[in-house]
């Protein structure tokens, strides 16, 4: 049960074997010089970046962490070996060829999303290529590393050829993609970017428009329930704003044998996603495992936050914070990906395609719990318009339940065409 979505490198940037008729002979010929030469040596580049765990760590920076300091050690060590020049701005790596003024640049990344390894067959952080024939299978592979050996070697190519460049190339490596964007916008207003750039982190060979980043952000302040019914003590999920969770965790509180073969029955009825219950005296724990994705393909992941919260839906309860987030679940999001329960804010565009509303990540605080829900919305509606929805359904929802609810503030970004 390893996650495919950020585990399988396409090596495809030079290496692919259909050339448009618009590609110059050049590059034609320096591209198949790379796949014949090199296909080797990239593996051989990536199994050494993914042995770095280069996941974020809250409270420490990129600069301070030392999978990020030997990461960047190993790339320097690539770089250099095959002739590049190198620079290290911190959260920003340069890997330069060639003298020009007018420069191209190729932006990638060094960090990674968090994985478990209970998960993989191998560990996450050692390039497994037997598992699945074909496959190369490491946290990163895909996101972004394999990208940055490819790069590394597309370089190498085409200085092997001593081919002009009438343009420097300056690969990028930034470190905090993932999780942070502040230290790249702080880089941005010191240093004058490439004229052309171009990502290479996303599908290939070439994304024309990409969905705007959204997060919209409810705390649900915690009330203490001192009744007798059957109440939510707990409801948990997710840790990544920009990944589709696969696991989540209810406990119920009052919680007796009928109710635990209740929601046995139903849980069977799920497919995708699995459910564990275990009923301890009066108190019943249900963890779900679905299947985690990007968050912006939410149809490729299956999300156990909306899964656990359905399976829960039998019954209203009672407003404490858990119970009421999975009330405000049920009513405004419910297994659908395109928000079309959450009042009228579901669009579509017809060559964006559909926004998507995903909850990825629902934080315990200490006075309230905080439901993180990522959208990605396409052209065909101003951020305005989203946010003013937003805040109708939201207040709209509150008011007709009585809702302890805070609405925080949402961040809409926009669809780049
Ligand atoms: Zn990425």
């Amino acid at each position: 049960m390893f996650n495919k979505i950020a585990s399988i490198a396409l090596l495809t940037f030079i290496a692919l074997p259909v050339f448009s008729a618009d590609v110059s002979l050049t590059a034609k010929q320096t591209a198949e010089y790379a796949a014949k030469t090199y296909q080797e040596s990239m593996v051989t580049s990536l199994a050494e970046l993914v042995k770095y765990n280069t996941l974020a760590i809250d409270g420490i920076s990129a600069n301070d962490n030392p999978e990020h300091i030997a990461f960047k050690a190993e790339l320097k060590k690539q770089a250099l070996e095959l002739g590049f020049d190198y620079t290290d701005d911190g959260y920003v790596i340069v890997i330069g060829l060639g003298e020009s003024e007018e420069r191209l640049g190729i932006i990638t990344h060094g960090d990674v999303q968090p994985v478990n390894p209970k998960k993989w067959k191998k560990s996450p952080f050692e390039l497994d290529t037997v598992s699945e024939p074909g496959k190369l299978i490491a946290r990163g592979t895909e996101d972004d590393k394999g990208p940055i050996s490819t790069a590394l070697y597309a370089m190498k190519a085409i200085k092997d050829n001593k081919i002009k460049l009438n343009k420097r190339i300056e690969l990028y490596v930034y470190m905090a993609e993932e999780s942070d964007w502040g230290p790249l916008q702080t880089y941005i207003k010191t240093h004058t970017l490439p004229q052309t750039n171009i990502t290479i982190d996303a599908e290939y060979p070439v994304v024309t428009a990409e969905k705007g980043y959204g997060t919209i952000k409810i705390a649900f302040n915690k009330n203490k329930y001192t009744g007798s019914d059957t109440y939510l003590s707990e409801f948990s999920g997710g840790f990544f704003g920009s990944q589709i969770p696969e696991d989540a965790k209810a406990v119920i509180e009052n919680a007796d044998i009928a109710l635990l073969q209740q929601l046995m029955n139903k849980a069977r009825s799920y497919q995708g996603v699995s459910f564990d219950l275990e009923l301890k005296e009066k108190q019943l724990t249900i963890t779900a495992l679905g299947k985690s994705a990007h968050s912006s393909k939410p149809q490729e992941g299956i999300n156990a936050i909306p899964f656990l919260a359905d399976l829960l839906s039998q019954t209203r309860w009672p407003s404490n914070s858990a119970g009421t987030l999975v009330n405000f679940i049920n009513d405004n999001i419910g297994l659908g990906l395109e928000g079309k329960k959450f009042g009228s804010i579901a669009y579509s565009d017809e060559f964006m395609g559909p926004m998507t509303v995903a909850p990825t990540v629902i934080k315990q605080l200490k006075n309230n719990i905080e439901l993180n829900i990522n959208i990605r919305r396409p052209r065909g509606k101003s951020a305005q318009q989203l946010t003013e929805e937003i805040n109708h359904a939201i207040a709209t929802w509150k008011l007709t339940n009585m809702a302890d609810i805070t609405e925080l503030e949402h961040y809409i970004g926009n669809p780049f065409i």
